[in-house]
């Protein structure tokens, strides 16, 4: 594997008694996409929150080469880390432009005055969201609402992108879309921890796969062999499952 951006181990978070994730141990090479895949319920969105800084959490997370176990997720943010969460959390009354200058803000707190670069960097990426710069988040398709919360990640200039289920409630077509740019993000640099429930359209274009099952990785390895594996096939990519739908061109 490439230089580790991040490196989870042993990692735990319980919701009172009941724990969720049992003791994961996760990387994420300088310049991948590492994809965890798995059903409902199975801890993909505490794992994120854990890794975040959102939710407190045990176990060894080492950042951009640092321990970053116990960090607060402003320490996390201001190290390179961004989360899109599965809900989008835009500010609906509030426009394109807006919502895109305000995932600046923590580079701009901290001095740097680069977003005018990076703003033209994210149209180029997403041009429907130039075309509708001015126009009210709430009013946006649920495709172009992700693809604002992706370009608002991206204004803060990541190291690491994490999506929560970038897929959830989009059209097929959609679906692609939002999948071909998550592959460019990947050729231009940003490394990034894909959290799926397509599990079609996530093993096609990651590069190393997780499968967590109640809190536990059950299956590990290169995207494309995990997508041979029989019970992967059976379980999440079998064809009464639905995802097939969703496949990526
Ligand atoms: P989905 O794909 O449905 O979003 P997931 O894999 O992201 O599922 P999580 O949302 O991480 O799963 O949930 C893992 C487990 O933790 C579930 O059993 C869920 O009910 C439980 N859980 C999640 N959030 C809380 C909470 N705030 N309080 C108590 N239990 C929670």
């Amino acid at each position: 594997m490439a230089a580790k951006l991040l490196e989870v181990q042993g990692l735990r978070v319980a919701y009172d008694k009941i724990e969720a994730v049992t003791g994961v141990d996760l990387a994420v090479g300088q310049g991948q996409i590492v994809t965890v895949i798995g059903p409902n319920g199975a801890g993909k969105t505490t794992l994120l929150s854990a890794i975040m800084g959102v939710l407190p959490s045990s176990g060894r997370i080492v950042f951009d080469g640092k321990p970053r176990e116990h960090a607060e997720i402003e320490e996390m943010v201001a190290a390179g880390m961004n989360l899109v969460p599965e809900k989008r959390e835009l500010f609906s009354e509030m426009t394109v432009e807006d919502n895109l200058m305000l995932g600046a803000f923590d580079r701009y707190r901290r001095g740097l005055r680069d977003h005018d670069g990076t703003l033209a960097e994210v149209y180029e990426l997403f041009p429907r969201l130039r075309e509708r710069r001015g126009q009210l988040s709430g009013t946006l398709s649920g495709g172009e609402r992700q693809m604002l919360a992706v370009g608002r990640a991206l204004m803060a200039k990541p190291k690491l992108l994490m999506l929560d289920e970038p897929s959830l409630g989009l059209a097929p077509r959609i679906v692609r879309e939002v999948f071909h740019i998550v592959a460019r993000l990947r050729d231009m640099g940003v490394s990034i921890l894909l959290i799926e429930q397509n599990a079609r359209a996530a093993l096609q274009v990651a590069d190393y796969a997780y499968v967590l099952e109640t809190g536990a990785v059950t299956l590990e390895g290169p995207a494309a062999q995990v997508a041979q594996d029989p019970r992967v096939v059976e379980v999440y990519l079998g064809l009464g499952h639905g995802a097939a739908a969703q496949a990526p061109a």
